[in-house]
C-alpha cells in the first residue's frame, strides 16, 4: 500500500514550546485531516521555563498538563523518552513504561537543549554528593529543581548575626545570560537590603544582554548596582571546592549556594543524523528540513537553518513548530513540499529583574551599531507584565 493510500503519520518528539505548537497547528490544519499525529514527551506536560522566574518568586509550578488539549484535537500521546532514531527506515525507539518502536513518515524534531553542565573541575562531584536537603548546587530548568533551590533558599538564617566570624553568605549565579539575570532578580529582592548576602553572577562572556540596544543594555547594568548584584564578567569558572569557586583570572569566591544558569545543547541521540547532527544542533536547510534527510524535520532551539543557528527564544520556537507543520500538511495534500524558506518574524525578548524592573527588546534583533543604540526597548514595571502577557497569550494558543 502507497502512502497515497493509507493514513499517513506524523511523529514530533519534543512537547516544548516549538513541539506542541507543531502538533496542535498540524492538527488544525485542513488538508491534514486524514493525517495521524503522535507526540512523544518524556511528561505528559509541558515545563513553562520562561516562566520559572515567577516559580522561584512565588512557590507556584510553572506547567502546562496537555493531555485533555491532546485528546481535544486526536493527537495521539506516547509518554516516554527518545532514545534511538533510524531515519533510514523511518523508525524511533522510545523507552518509557514500555519499550516501544514507532514508524513514521514524517518526523519532527524538538527535543530542544538540554543543561550541559559547565567545565567546572569539582562540579560533577558536589552537584552528585549530598542528599537533597544538604544540597547546595543547583540547576534551574525545571520546577522541580526551583522548588529545591526555593527550599534551600527559605532554610537560609538571612540574619547578619547569623553569619559565622561575620562572614557574609554568598549566593553565587554561574551563567549571566538571561536566565541567570532573572535569577539574580529574584534573589536580589528576596534577600532585600541585607547586606550580609551577597549575591554574584559568573560569565566568562565580557557583557551582559550583547543584543540589546545599548541604552536598554545600561538600564539592566544600573538595576543590577542598585540591587548590589556583584558582577565578575570575562573569565570563565574553572574550579571548584568544598567553600569556593576559582575564576580563570585569579579571582576566588567564597560561596554557600551555587545556581548553575549556564546553557548548552546535548545531541548525543541525535547522532544517527551523521553529519547534520553537531554539539551545535541539527543542521537544517533553509525550510527546516534536517539536512541530507527528506521527510525529517527540526524546529525550536535544536534547529540550525543553513548552518547557522537561531537566537533561543520561545517566541522563534513556536514560529518554526507552526510553520513545519504548514509544510508537512501542504506535502502530505499536495505531494511536493514547498520550499519556502522559514523566516523568524519577531525577535523580541524580555528579560525581567524581580517583579519592578528588567528590559524588553521589542521586534527585530538591531543588526547596525545605530540600530543597536536606538531600536526600540521598553523597561520597568512593564517588561514583568508583557511576560504575563506573553504567556497567557502562549496558553491561550493552545487551546
Ligand atoms: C530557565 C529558562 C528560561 C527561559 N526564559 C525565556 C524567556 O523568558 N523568553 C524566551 O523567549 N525564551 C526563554 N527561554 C528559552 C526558551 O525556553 C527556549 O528557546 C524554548 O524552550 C525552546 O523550545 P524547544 O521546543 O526547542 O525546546 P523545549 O521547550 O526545551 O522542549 C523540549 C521538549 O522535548 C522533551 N525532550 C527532550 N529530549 C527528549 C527525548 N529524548 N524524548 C522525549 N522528549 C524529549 C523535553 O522534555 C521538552 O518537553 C528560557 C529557557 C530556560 C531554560
Amino acid at each position: 500500500m502507497n502512502l497515497a493510500q493509507r493514513t499517513p503519520h506524523v511523529v514530533i518528539v519534543g512537547a516544548g514550546y516549538a513541539g506542541l505548537p507543531c502538533a496542535l497547528e498540524l492538527a488544525r490544519q485542513k488538508n491534514a485531516k486524514r493525517t495521524r499525529i503522535t507526540l512523544v514527551n518524556r511528561e505528559p506536560r509541558q515545563e513553562l521555563v520562561c516562566d520559572l522566574y515567577r516559580a522561584l518568586r512565588n512557590g507556584r509550578p510553572e506547567l502546562f498538563p496537555f493531555l485533555k488539549t491532546l485528546r481535544k484535537h486526536g493527537i495521539h500521546f506516547v509518554e516516554g523518552s527518545a532514545h534511538g532514531f533510524e531515519p533510514e527506515a523511518k523508525l524511533l525507539h522510545v523507552r518509557g513504561d514500555r519499550a516501544q518502536s514507532i514508524a513514521y513518515d514524517e518526523l519532527v524534531v524538538a527535543t530542544g537543549s538540554k543543561a550541559k553542565l559547565p567545565q567546572i573541575d569539582g562540579l560533577q562531584e558536589l552537584l552528585d554528593g549530598p542528599s537533597p536537603l544538604d544540597r547546595r548546587v543547583f540547576l534551574f530548568r525545571n520546577n522541580t529543581q526551583v522548588q529545591a533551590l526555593r527550599l534551600a533558599l527559605r532554610r537560609i538564617d538571612w540574619s547578619p548575626e547569623s553569619r559565622p566570624g561575620g562572614r557574609d553568605l554568598f549566593c553565587v549565579i554561574v551563567g549571566a545570560g538571561t536566565t541567570g539575570l532573572e535569577v539574580a532578580g529574584e534573589l536580589a529582592t528576596f534577600r532585600g537590603r541585607n547586606p550580609a548576602c551577597r549575591i554574584v553572577l559568573v560569565d566568562g562572556k565580557p557583557d551582559i544582554l550583547p543584543d540589546f540596544p545599548m541604552l536598554a543594555r545600561n538600564i539592566y547594568k544600573r538595576d543590577l548596582r542598585r540591587a548590589r548584584v556583584e558582577t565578575v564578567l570575562g573569565s570563565p569558572a574553572t574550579k571548584l571546592t568544598e567553600k569556593e569557586l576559582h575564576i580563570e583570572n585569579g579571582q576566588v569566591i567564597p560561596w554557600d549556594l551555587l545556581i548553575l544558569c549556564s546553557g548548552g545543547r546535548s545531541t548525543s541521540t541525535l547522532r544517527a543524523f551523521g553529519p547534520a547532527a553537531s554539539d551545535e544542533g541539527l543542521a537544517a536547510s533553509a525550510n527546516l528540513g534536517i539536512a541530507g534527510w527528506p521527510h525529517h524535520h527540526v524546529i525550536g532551539d535544536l534547529a540550525r537553518p543553513d548552518g547557522v543557528g537561531l537566537p533561543l527564544t520561545a517566541q522563534l520556537a513556536g514560529q518554526s513548530g507552526r510553520f513545519v507543520a504548514r509544510k508537512i500538511a501542504a506535502a502530505l495534500s499536495t505531494g511536493r513540499t514547498p520550499r519556502d524558506a522559514f523566516e523568524a518574524n519577531d525577535l523580541g525578548s524580555l528579560v525581567s529583574f524581580g517583579p519592578y524592573a528588567g528590559v524588553g527588546r521589542l521586534g527585530g534583533a538591531p543588526e547596525s551599531p545605530l540600530g543597536r543604540l536606538v531600536s526600540p526597548f521598553v523597561f520597568g514595571p512593564p517588561v514583568d507584565e508583557l511576560k504575563r502577557a506573553a504567556k497567557i497569550r502562549y496558553l491561550w494558543g493552545l487551546r
